[in-house]
């Protein structure tokens, strides 16, 4: 996906300066034969178009998606309560349609339209995918992801038609309930970099790191990483998963595969001692606490935090630190 950075600093809702909290993406198309988003954002990137703004436009002719608001600014795009909860994206439309009165239209070259609102539909694909990665959204949720129709019909915009009824008289095939499931299915594999500023240069894809049971069982993935020590955290938080890079080789095979060393018995002196998930404070406590008593510890590590090692319990639940207790 190219993105390139174009934020409508001019705009009047731009500098309302309203934030909100994400719970929910719309997908628009922009209702007229313009398939050029800097049509759009030239002519909205203006302190008088105080009608609209959105976070994002995708162009008609190439794919390509330009952020034209910080994604949790609140946006004007949807005449409803969804502005206070959605991002909103328009999708460019193609020159050959003309309408005819409200959302119906008539078309004079089937196969260029059909051409234009492929790369649209894919570019919002790859775009909400990476959307609900960084904002932890299920996209198969209800009413995480919407069209400006469905929001109409849901009480939380205003009555408009798009984008279903461009896919529809065009007899294209696509539907919401589909694009939900094509999001949903290119998530994890969708470069979440900040945006470029330069429209001539694409994004790089970040490396990531893939924790998975093996690399060819793809379904397995819990998730997706540019950070390896996350990655290391999530395998380590989920047994018989290991790390992957790009190529599919075993970066880590987490806790599971360590040797094992002998098994000790290792009396807890105190009544919170946090068990944490690896060997070391900078892994998530579990919640958990081992409450006084004695424990088998089937693993000794080095870790952050603790002077004599970190010991993982024989029982599954996780590691404590060793500092709190005496060798029985
Ligand atoms: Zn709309």
């Amino acid at each position: 996906m190219k993105l390139v950075e174009s934020i409508l600093t001019k705009n009047p809702c731009y500098t309302a300066g309203r934030k909100i909290t994400v719970k929910g993406l719309m997908l628009h198309s922009v209702g007229c034969p313009q398939p050029s988003a800097s049509v759009f954002i030239k002519n909205w990137n203006s302190a008088s178009y105080d009608r609209a703004c959105v976070h994002g436009f995708i162009d008609g002719n190439d794919g390509t998606v330009y952020q034209t608001l910080p994604w949790d600014h609140r946006g004007w795009h949807a005449g409803g309560a969804a502005n206070n909860t959605h991002i909103g994206v328009e999708m460019c439309e193609p020159a050959c349609i003309k309408y005819t009165g409200g959302a119906t239209f008539t078309c004079s070259d089937n196969e260029a339209a059909k051409a234009s609102v492929t790369k649209t539909y894919n570019a919002a694909v790859e775009l909400f995918a990476m959307l609900c990665e960084k904002f932890n959204l299920d996209p198969l949720s209800d009413g995480v992801i919407i069209s400006h129709a469905e929001g109409a019909k849901r009480g939380v915009a205003s009555n408009h038609g798009d984008p279903d009824h461009l896919w529809r008289q065009l007899g294209i095939g696509y539907t919401m309930d589909g694009f939900r499931k094509d999001v949903k299915a290119k998530m994890g594999n969708v470069s979440t970099d900040t945006p470029v500023t330069d429209d001539t240069k694409p994004v790089e894809k970040a490396k990531l790191y893939r924790v998975r049971k093996t690399w060819a069982d793809s379904k397995s993935q819990k998730g997706a990483f540019k950070n390896l020590d996350n990655a290391k955290k999530c395998a380590d938080t989920n047994d018989g998963y290991s790390v992957f890079d790009e190529k599919g080789t075993v970066v880590y095979s987490g806790k599971s595969e360590k040797p094992k060393a002998e098994s000790f018995l290792f009396r807890v002196s105190i009544s919170d001692l946090n068990i944490r998930c690896g060997p070391g404070t900078n892994y998530l406590a579990t919640g958990k606490f081992t409450g006084k008593g004695t424990f088998t510890i089937v693993e000794v590590q080095e870790g952050k935090g603790s002077t004599n090692g970190w010991g993982r319990l024989k029982s599954g639940a996780g590691w404590i630190s060793l500092d709190h207790g005496e060798v029985v």
